[in-house]
């Protein structure tokens, strides 16, 4: 490996909160055995990542912006530069959807299903989310949320937004937050 691939790598290869390298992936897999009808043994092993969830130890917090593939974590392009060069906003927003987008509004699911519905997998996966209610207006579910999410400016963050709902997005208020005190590890005291 060449010095500008590792420097490279050391971009992304790092927690985008804390910044922080203590990683750990979690990895879960399926396996697909052919079986041997003389034996009865699994002969081909074929396994397949089911899921893969990349953490930062000194943080806690998931990764977003890294996967694993083939043994070996990877950035996810459309993200990486966006979080660990970016800063937290908080928005403050409502998406209006499709009332057959959402499937549960009440009970244990309700927080999860009504965020997916309004910014799909990367309301669940990448964003903090906090669902304050949602209102029913015929067919259609107003969800009301606190979002937090990465990006380099503001334009970015509405962009980022815009992209991921599912439905029509109204934003009431965005603001910059600071962004977490780097990792201990990396501090010169
Ligand atoms: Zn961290």
């Amino acid at each position: 490996m060449n010095e500008e691939m590792s420097s490279r790598r050391g971009a992304w290869l790092r927690c985008y909160r804390c910044w922080s390298q203590r990683l750990e992936a979690q990895v879960h897999y399926d396996a697909i055995l052919r079986i041997n009808p003389a034996t009865g043994e699994g002969d081909e092993r074929i396994d397949e990542i089911h899921e893969a969830v990349v953490q930062c130890l000194d943080c806690m917090h998931d990764q977003p912006h890294l996967t694993v593939q083939e043994g070996r974590v990877v950035p996810i392009e459309d993200r990486w530069a966006r979080m660990v060069a970016g800063k937290p906003f908080v928005a403050s927003c409502t998406v209006t959807v499709d009332q057959e987008l959402i499937e549960a509004c009440s009970g244990p699911e309700a927080a999860d299903s009504l965020t997916y519905g309004a910014f799909g997998d990367a309301g669940n996966r990448e964003f903090f989310t906090h669902v304050r209610f949602h209102k029913h207006e015929d067919e259609l579910i107003v969800v009301h949320l606190l979002v937090e999410l990465y990006a380099r400016s503001e334009d970015e963050a509405v962009d980022v937004l815009t992209e991921a709902s599912r439905g029509v997005l109204e934003i009431t208020s965005l603001a910059e937050e600071s962004r977490p005190p780097a990792h201990a590890g990396e501090d010169p005291h």
